[in-house]
């Protein structure tokens, strides 16, 4: 067996084109949907995200924003910054990227957008969502776990009933996630640095998300080559200069069914939801407006 590529080029192909017929049909609505990103100091990897972020709303004909902060910037500037554009009705969705300047790192930043024009999905009136059991992929929810499951509905895989492995809990992509795959009626299973053993849950599981953030964390002892596991490679690691996910792809290939590559996987998927999101929002306002 060499397992499948479960490439997001195809969908984000598909995405972009729903999503340009959208912005389009709000621009004649008169909302040209727009978005502003927060950015604190010089992160070489911020940027590089954020320039993704930009060519992809460029491209479905959004219009974007960055507001440029000085590293040293004052706790009540940046407040004030982002109050600003909290009022402002020409912007519909705001990122503070992340992570900021250290001495802004203890302000409730999940919470300083507007839910409204929250399109990253981390303020906790949009994770209540999940809390409550929400299915619906049209809420700001956040952008990594609904990529996935985007991904997965375009390559035809049914959650519904299946066993799932989440190994990493974080707050942005193995807590939302899991509860999302539970509303939509996977079985899953959240493994973290804390789990006795994690072969054990991976190898009974469907589908294995790693979300572990260590290169090459998984080699094929993770994996039961007769469960034909679907395998959500989640890392982004930097390794010898190269970015590398959490699973050892030439190491697992002829063990597991399918794979999302790195690059090309899940990182794609997360910034064409973050454009969903933000065509989303602006949905929302024009509709609550007729
Ligand atoms: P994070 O906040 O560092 O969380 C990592 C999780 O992995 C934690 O829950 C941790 O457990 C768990 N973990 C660490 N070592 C482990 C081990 N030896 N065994 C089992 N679990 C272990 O990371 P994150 O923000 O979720 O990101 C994870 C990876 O995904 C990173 O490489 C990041 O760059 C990438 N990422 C990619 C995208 C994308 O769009 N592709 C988006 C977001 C993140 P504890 O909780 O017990 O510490």
């Amino acid at each position: 067996m060499t397992a499948k590529l479960l490439s997001a080029a195809p969908v984000v192909d598909q995405f972009k084109r729903d999503l340009a017929e959208r912005c389009q049909a709000l621009k004649l609505k008169g909302f040209t949907p727009s978005m502003c990103v927060v950015l604190v100091g010089d992160n070489p990897a911020s940027q590089s995200y954020i320039r993704n972020k930009r060519r992809i709303c460029e491209e479905v004909g959004a219009s974007f924003r960055l507001e440029h902060l000085p590293a040293d910037i004052g706790r009540n500037e940046f407040l004030g910054h982002v109050k600003e554009l909290n009022q402002d009705p020409g912007i519909h969705g705001i990122i503070v990227q992340l992570p900021v300047s250290e001495h802004l790192r203890n302000l409730d930043l999940p919470n300083l957008v507007h839910p409204a024009k929250d399109i990253d999905g981390f303020h906790g009136q949009n994770t209540q969502q999940l809390y409550a059991g929400t299915r619906d992929l049209s809420l700001l929810l956040p952008c990594t776990p609904k990529g996935i499951i985007h991904l997965l509905n375009f390559y035809g895989y049914n959650l519904k009933g299946s066993s799932v492995a989440v190994i990493g809990r974080s707050a942005i992509v193995g807590k939302p996630l899991s509860m999302l795959l539970t509303n939509l009626d996977a079985t899953v299973t959240l493994a973290h640095s804390q789990t006795k053993d994690i072969r054990e849950v991976t190898r009974q599981a469907e589908i294995v998300v790693a979300a572990v953030g260590k290169a090459r964390f998984m080699d094929r002892s993770y994996f039961n080559s007769e469960r034909r596991t679907v395998v959500i490679d989640v890392g982004m690691n930097s390794l010898n200069g190269k970015l590398t996910g959490d699973v050892d792809l030439d190491d697992v290939k002829d063990f597991v069914a399918a794979i999302t590559p790195v690059p090309g996987g899940v990182g794609p998927m997360t910034v064409v939801t973050l454009i969903d999101n933000l065509i989303s929002a602006v949905e929302r306002t024009a509709k609550g407006m007729q």
